[in-house]
C-alpha cells in the first residue's frame, strides 16, 4: 500500500487502483479490483491492521469487474454496507450488463464480457447507500455523477482535502492522461461531457482507477488536457 495524502492509501491491483480511506467516516474502500486479485486485497488491507468488519463502507466508483471483482470475499467475511450511485446499482449486483460500445469491436467482445461477468456474478447482495450528484457522504466526500463510461460512474470529491478520486472518468496508464478506452464505454461523448463537471471543483490530488496519482497542481493538468481534448 501506498500513501497518497493523509489518510488515503492506494491499493495497488494487477493494473487497477483501490482506495482505503481512513479519515472521517471512514475506515472505508473505494473499489475492490479483479476477482483473482481479492486475496491480496484483503492482505494489503490486513497490513494496514484493517479487516472487512472493521470497513464503515465501500464504495465502488462503477460496476466493471476490475473494479468489483473483490466485492463477494470481502462480503462473505463481513456484510459491508455498499454504496454505489443509484444507475449502478443493478449493474454491482450483476442483475444487468453494460451496454457494448456501438463498434464493431464492442459487439465483437461483448460475449467474452458477458462470460466473465456471470462466471464472477456477485452472489445476490445489497446495496445499501444508493447516491446521486451533488450527495455528500459521511467520509465528507461529494458524489460527482460521470457517466459516460458506465451509467452510474461516479467521482469522489473532498473539498476540505482538495482531494478528487475519479474511478474511470480518465486514467493516467502509462504515464500518459487518458480517456477511458472506447472499447469498454458504451457513450464516449458523454464521458467527455462529464468532464466539464470537474471544472468546478478546487482540488490538488486527484487518483485515478488506472495509473499514478497526481500529487500537486493537479486541476491545471486537468484542464490542460481538457482543452487538448476539445481541440
Ligand atoms: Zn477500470
Amino acid at each position: 500500500m501506498e500513501t497518497i495524502v493523509p489518510d488515503l492509501q492506494l491499493i495497488a491491483l494487477n493494473g487497477v487502483n483501490a482506495y482505503l480511506w481512513t479519515g472521517s467516516g471512514g475506515p472505508t474502500l473505494i473499489d475492490t479490483g479483479f476477482p483473482w486479485s481479492s486475496k491480496v486485497l484483503l492482505q494489503e488491507m490486513a497490513s494496514a491492521d484493517i479487516h472487512p468488519k472493521d470497513l464503515q463502507s465501500i464504495i465502488i466508483t462503477h460496476a466493471d469487474i476490475d473494479h468489483v471483482g473483490g466485492l463477494p470475499v470481502i462480503l462473505a467475511e463481513h456484510q459491508t454496507p455498499i454504496c454505489c450511485h443509484a444507475v449502478e446499482a443493478a449493474y454491482v449486483q450483476g442483475l444487468k450488463a453494460k451496454r457494448p460500445n456501438p463498434s464493431l469491436v464492442g459487439y465483437l467482445i461483448r460475449p467474452a464480457v458477458l462470460l466473465l461477468n456471470r462466471r464472477y456474478k456477485p452472489n445476490p447482495i445489497e446495496i445499501d447507500t444508493l447516491v446521486i450528484q451533488g450527495q455528500v457522504l459521511p467520509e465528507d466526500f461529494t458524489v460527482m455523477h460521470m457517466p459516460g463510461h458506465a451509467p452510474g460512474q461516479i467521482a469522489l470529491f473532498h473539498a476540505e482535502r482538495k482531494l478528487l478520486i475519479v474511478g474511470d472518468a480518465l486514467s493516467n496508464r502509462d504515464g500518459k492522461l487518458r480517456m477511458p478506452p472506447k472499447t469498454f464505454t458504451p457513450d464516449y461523448a458523454q464521458t467527455v461531457e462529464s468532464l466539464d463537471k470537474l471544472r468546478a471543483l478546487d482540488y490538488e490530488v486527484i487518483c485515478f482507477g488506472h495509473g499514478p496519482p497526481i500529487l500537486s497542481d493537479a486541476k491545471n493538468t486537468i484542464n490542460t488536457f481538457m482543452q487538448l481534448l476539445n481541440e
